[in-house]
């Protein structure tokens, strides 16, 4: 078992990263062009603040969207070039509000620089820069 900043991380054996909760499976892009090709490229520090996240928040989930490669057809349509998933954003599913404000207080107060409210899940990204809200 490999630590950091006294969370568990482990190398598994394709040299992909996962932590306690996030398998490396459910974390790699899923578009059909990279078709779900190893290795998913979400940087450990904030593979890391999620994992955190998923502690605090304490309810199981997977990410209706984690990291997206270049070639994802989202990221091939922004304007400015691939977005925040590209670097490891997720997109979290909640079934209420109640939900939601608890995730938002939680990322929020573990750094979050990226916060969109959906229908039924809240994006969360570790972005630079000052507090982005959609
Ligand atoms: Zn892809
Ligand atoms: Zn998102």
């Amino acid at each position: 078992m490999l630590y950091f900043n006294g969370m568990p991380v482990e190398l598994s054996s394709d040299g992909d990263f996962y932590t306690d909760n996030f398998t490396t499976d459910e974390l790699r892009c899923r578009c059909a062009s990279c078709n779900r090709q190893k290795p998913h490229s979400i940087p450990l520090l904030k593979l890391l603040k999620f994992q955190k996240l998923r502690e605090k928040i304490n309810r199981p989930f997977t990410p209706n969207s984690a990291y997206r490669c270049h070639q994802h057809p989202e990221e091939v349509a922004k304007e400015n070039g691939p977005g925040e998933h590209n670097r490891g954003a997720m997109d979290i599913p909640c079934a209420s509000g109640a939900e939601k404000g608890r995730l938002i207080e939680i990322a929020l107060s573990l750094g979050a620089k990226g916060i969109g409210v959906y229908d039924d899940f809240v994006h969360v990204d570790f972005r630079e820069g000052v507090l982005v809200v959609w």
